[in-house]
């Protein structure tokens, strides 16, 4: 390890990073490692945490299970084990991850939050700074997540309210809410099965509603409707793939638009492949609207001291606010040669092309497809760095790393 100038003049220990760089230990950075490791090329994880898979180890709550089958959800080169649920919970999702990790013998360098990466246009290499070092690479792997942080909303008179207002990603259980009325701001997943975890402990949750949002069964027939439609696209165009979804779903849930969930005009399918708005796969949420343990509302005007004034009219009385609002990408906070990104943090590239940049700039699970995602990029990555690690002569690397060294 050697000093170095950083970009603001000031003296940081400068490491060379023998392989890519990798920021962001979750099940992406984990899953690139793997595939890093299984062409024999080394690497180093920065992980802004002390732990691996940060998202779902403290920003889960406790009754969190994956939201499609196990086999949808693993990473490259390992399965999950046989004696696991179709649907892992959480604490299993993780111990699969410490698993994962142990097996590919991944060790990220913990407490290294990235603050700046850029890419030194004149010795073609990315520097990436953290609070204590900074790192030279000619590979950077940008796997911070679509869910770096959360979204918190401003809604009028929010800081009048007297109760608690906490976003999901500090939620953990409805056992602190017990016959208490509970407003949960949001209704896709997280906020739908908030909802659902609030009645099992005898809360009485009031869910808004404002946008539309299509619920499915999460299984039909004993088979996860997920598999179902990925199923029938490859033989069936996605349009009629969405009617045959949507006529069962109505089937087996009813109409939720007559308990105050419409459905947006374009179907499911087509609508997650376009902008990556998840269904709402029902676990029992929709049996509790319909049975009123639930109450469906359609917008919040203002939060007031006590509660919320809602769009028609009423008013109610909150003992706590939940915020279900998302998360976003971290990614403009800190990465400085953006070009392959949006504003908003996510690849200017759709899926299947979004894993590669430009100079040796790639990314991975912000596909808007979960862990299938993660995991498609992750074996693409691996490949394509493999593949210029063969052409780069050991000599001309090291050569050029000598005369990064001297210009910093
Ligand atoms: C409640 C919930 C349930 C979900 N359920 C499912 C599911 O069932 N199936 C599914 O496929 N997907 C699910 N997802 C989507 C989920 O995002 C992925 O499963 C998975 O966690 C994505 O992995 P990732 O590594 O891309 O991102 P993350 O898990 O978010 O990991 C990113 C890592 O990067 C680190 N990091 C961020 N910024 C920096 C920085 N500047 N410097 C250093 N490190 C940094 C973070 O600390 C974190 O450890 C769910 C998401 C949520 C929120």
């Amino acid at each position: 390890m050697e000093s170095c100038k950083g970009r603001e003049g000031d003296e940081v220990k400068c490491v060379w990073v023998h392989g890519p760089i990798i920021v962001g230990a979750g099940p992406s950075g984990l899953a690139v490692a793997a595939c890093l490791s299984h062409h024999g090329l080394p690497y180093v994880i920065l992980e802004r945490t002390d732990c691996i898979t940060s998202l779902w180890q403290h920003r889960t709550y406790d009754r969190l299970k994956l939201h499609l089958p196990k086999h949808f959800c693993q990473l490259p080169f390992m399965p999950f084990p046989h004696h696991f649920p179709k649907y892992p919970s959480k604490n299993q999702f993780i111990s699969y991850l410490h698993s994962y990790a142990s097996r590919f013998n991944i060790r990220p360098r913990f407490n290294q939050s990235v603050q700046t990466a850029h890419f030194d246009a004149a010795s073609q290499f990315w520097v990436v700074r953290t609070n204590d070092f900074q790192y030279i690479s000619p590979w950077l792997v940008v796997a911070t997540g679509e869910n770096a942080e959360p979204v918190i909303p401003s809604i009028l008179g929010i800081d009048n309210f007297h109760g608690p207002i906490l976003h999901t990603s500090v939620y953990k259980s409805g056992s602190h809410y017990k016959n208490k009325r509970v407003l949960v701001v949001g209704c896709g997943n997280s906020g739908m099965e908030v909802s659902l975890d609030l009645c099992r402990h005898n809360a009485s949750p009031y869910i808004v509603a404002r946008n539309t949002v299509h619920v499915l069964p999460r299984e039909m027939f004993g088979f996860s409707t997920f598999g179902i439609a990925m199923a029938l696209l490859k033989w069936l165009p996605v349009k009629l793939v969405d009617k045959l979804v949507l006529v069962l779903a109505r089937l087996m849930l009813g109409d939720t638009a007559r308990y105050g969930v419409r459905r947006p005009k374009t179907g499911p399918i087509e609508l997650k492949l376009i902008t990556g708005k998840t269904p709402v796969l029902d676990v029992g949420q929709v049996a509790q609207i319909r049975s009123g343990n639930i109450k469906v509302m359609e917008g919040v005007k203002e939060i007031t001291r006590n509660g919320a004034k809602f769009m028609d009219g009423q008013e109610k009385e909150f003992s706590a606010i939940i915020l279900a609002t998302g998360y976003k990408s971290n990614v403009p906070t800190w990465l400085k040669s953006r070009e392959c990104f949006t504003e908003d943090g996510m690849p200017k590239t759709a899926f299947p092309m979004s894993w590669k940049g430009e100079n040796g700039l790639y990314t991975v699970g912000f596909t808007r497809r979960g862990l299938l995602g993660t995991a498609s990029d992750a074996v693409k990555i691996g490949e394509d760095i493999a593949d210029q690690w063969m052409s780069v002569k050991d000599k001309s690397y090291r050569n050029s790393h000598m005369i990064l060294l001297k210009s910093t």
